[in-house]
């Protein structure tokens, strides 16, 4: 029997997120880059937050629930509550790290799927940061969302390792599981969950701005009030 091509192997994105909560530039992103990359699905991970991040609080049930229906119906999006599982299973808080997420996921698809994590250029100039950020590519390819005029590092240890592993087509990302850093222009939408939670909290309309189901689940269990 011969081996299957690598092409023909399961492609998934990972793009997490606190979602809090999920908006159209969220959404319009995930689609984006699964239709450019050609990736079988996409999957918003939601990541627990510290506790009092933000005021006010939203449970981390409210943030799964209302991507869950904001990915409803679409068949390419998917939601991956592995950060919040952990997250309730160690209640002593333990922080989320990005390398556990894409080594569990690793083990759960297999030596041969193709995984590509999706980050913001902003994250990528902070990557030195990240717990053992070394080994995201023995797990994953790391697909970095650039604005237009945006431009990568160009010295430093992250400047260096993106010279390593930087490719210059989307197609490579499908000749191995892993290993790549590739950088996606896009133009995102100027949609911020911050704005959302302020117009919440003051009472101003967001609609269009997210999912008309999010709005009704939001006004539902009256998150974001002020006096909430
Ligand atoms: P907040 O305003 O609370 O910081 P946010 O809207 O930036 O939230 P996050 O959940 O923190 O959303 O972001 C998840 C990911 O989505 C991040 O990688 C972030 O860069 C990206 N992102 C945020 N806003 C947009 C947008 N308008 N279009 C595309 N991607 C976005």
């Amino acid at each position: 029997m011969s081996t299957p091509e690598l092409s023909q192997q399961p492609s998934v994105g990972l793009f997490g997120g606190t979602f809090n909560p999920v908006h159209i530039g969220h959404l319009r992103l995930a689609l984006e880059i699964r239709q450019h990359l050609q990736l079988d699905e996409m999957r918003l991970m939601p990541c627990a937050l510290p506790p009092h991040r933000d005021a006010p609080e939203v449970a981390a049930q409210h943030r799964l629930a209302m991507l869950q229906l904001a990915v409803a119906g679409e068949p390419g999006l998917q939601v991956d509550d592995r950060e919040l599982r952990r997250a309730a299973a160690h209640a002593e808080a333990r922080p989320s790290y990005t390398i556990d997420s894409v080594a569990e996921l690793r083990t759960e698809l297999g030596p041969q799927a193709v995984i590509c994590l999706c980050i913001g250029m902003d994250s990528l100039l902070s990557l030195d940061t990240w717990h053992r950020w070394r080994e995201l590519l023995d797990f994953v390819h790391l697909v970095v969302v650039a604005r237009p005029g945006w431009t990568a590092p160009q010295s430093g240890d992250v400047a260096e390792w993106l010279k390593q592993h930087r490719i210059e087509d989307a197609d490579q990302l499908h000749q191995q599981p892993a290993g790549k850093v590739w950088l996606e222009t896009l133009t995102l939408l100027p949609v911020s969950s911050t704005e959302i939670r302020h117009n919440l909290a003051v009472g101003q309309s967001v609609r269009y701005l997210l999912p008309e189901a999010v709005i009704g689940y939001i006004s539902k269990y009256k998150l974001y009030a002020r006096d909430a």
